[in-house]
């Protein structure tokens, strides 16, 4: 009997040309580890295809059956329309780099550049001009004589990925690019990879587990669980509206109530919690007396002193943690059944604390379009 696959189909953004098509790939090692399980995907040209998921999800099984360095155990690979599925990875228009990126130490920037245009005979004056245009890119004219240790490691970062665009191929792949660098030097190389992208306008398809780093660098993402993609789409979308409970909590932190649905109408839904009744304000396709989980990010609820109007979206609770974190802080609060909830608050004046301390009794309140309702 034939089963829906569980991967979620892919939302290819309209009227775009598609360069990559991926037909219900699957990837099975040794006979008996599936590492990806029936995926379809749909890249346009000059996108940015963030590939989201914790460690041994099988991000990097995908990617490397687009490279051709892993051949798949079931479905086809197209690009631009031409079936690449069981031609050798030298002879498809794709590159990738890798996590340690490995610029060959000996070599200076202008000759780790030339490296691979030189193994293909590239004409010497048209080496010498793609080389230079790949140093404009990367802002690194100054340093094409330098050898990598001499170079900070968001520049080896910016060679790294100039040597692997030097060949022009149609797409581009790349796996935790920036997984050796440090936090800062990670925000700043994000920017500067993705402008550099942009610039010369290849695909892309890159590999991360740090949620920031899709949301910043990819236009669309997929969440990556077990092989298949528990959702596919652009990111305020994934983080706005997570289509169950694994994403929400993949994605960002999340309040997660457990309820019931007490009225269920065309413009609202209520959903009785043990904490508090969830007022939401639209629609969902669920029914009187199901089992649902409310999730809410704490940046959505606000503080207060003062006892909220009405009967909805608000609940009480102890202050029992405040972390501070420089541009905001984080408030966890007990409430009367012992459930943790996280609020977030915007230090928007240096007067810190919203006059909140350990111990103090507070309200957590919320509207009526600040929560996501789930049903799986
Ligand atoms: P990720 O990149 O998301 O961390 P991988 O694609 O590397 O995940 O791995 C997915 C799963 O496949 C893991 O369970 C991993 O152990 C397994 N795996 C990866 N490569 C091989 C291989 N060459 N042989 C056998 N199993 C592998
Ligand atoms: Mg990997």
């Amino acid at each position: 009997m034939a089963t829906a696959p569980k991967s979620q189909t892919d939302s290819k953004p309209a009227e775009k040309e598609v360069l990559l098509r991926v037909e219900g790939i699957t990837k099975i090692y040794d006979g008996t580890i599936k590492a990806v399980d029936d995926v379809s995907l749909t890249v346009t040209k000059g996108e940015i295809f963030g590939l989201l998921g914790g460690s041994g999800c099988g991000k990097s099984t995908l990617l490397r059956m687009l490279a051709g360095f892993e051949q798949p155990t079931k479905g086809r690979i197209f690009l631009e329309n031409q079936d690449i599925t069981n031609i050798p990875s030298y002879q498809r228009p794709i590159n990738m780099m890798f996590q340690s990126y490995a610029l060959f130490p000996h070599l200076s920037v202008w000759e780790n550049i030339a490296f691979g245009l030189k193994r293909d005979h590239l004409p010497k004056e048209q080496i010498a001009e793609r080389v230079e245009a790949m140093l404009s890119l990367a802002q690194l004219n100054k340093y094409a004589q330098r050898k990598p240790h001499q170079l900070s490691g968001g520049q080896q970062q910016r060679v790294a990925l100039v040597r692997s665009l030097a060949k022009r191929p149609k797409l581009l792949l790349l796996d935790e690019p920036l997984g050796a660098l440090d936090k800062k030097l990670r925000e700043s190389t994000q920017l500067e990879l993705v402008n550099i992208i942009e610039e010369v306008g290849v695909t892309c398809v890159l590999v991360t587990h740090d949620q920031e780093e899709a949301m910043t660098m990819a236009s669309r993402i997929a969440v990556m669980a077990e092989g298949y993609f528990l959702q596919v789409g652009e990111p305020d979308t994934v983080y706005e509206m997570p289509n169950s409970r694994q994403v929400a909590d993949f994605i960002g932190n999340v309040n997660m109530f457990e309820g019931v649905i007490e009225e269920d109408e065309a413009d609202h839904v209520t959903v009785r919690c043990p904490e508090c009744v969830h007022y939401v304000g639209h629609g969902i396709s669920g029914h009187q007396g199901q089992s649902v989980s409310v999730a809410l990010r704490p940046e959505k609820i606000m503080l207060s002193k003062d006892k909220p109007a009405g009967e909805y979206n608000w609940c009480e609770g102890e202050v029992v943690e405040i972390v501070y974190f420089g541009d905001h802080t984080t408030y966890h609060l007990k409430t009367s059944t012992g459930k943790v909830i996280k609020a977030q608050e915007m230090n928007n004046t240096r007067d810190l604390s919203c006059g909140l301390t350990w111990g103090d009794r507070a309200y957590m309140h919320w509207n009526d379009l600040a929560m996501v309702v789930l049903t799986q």
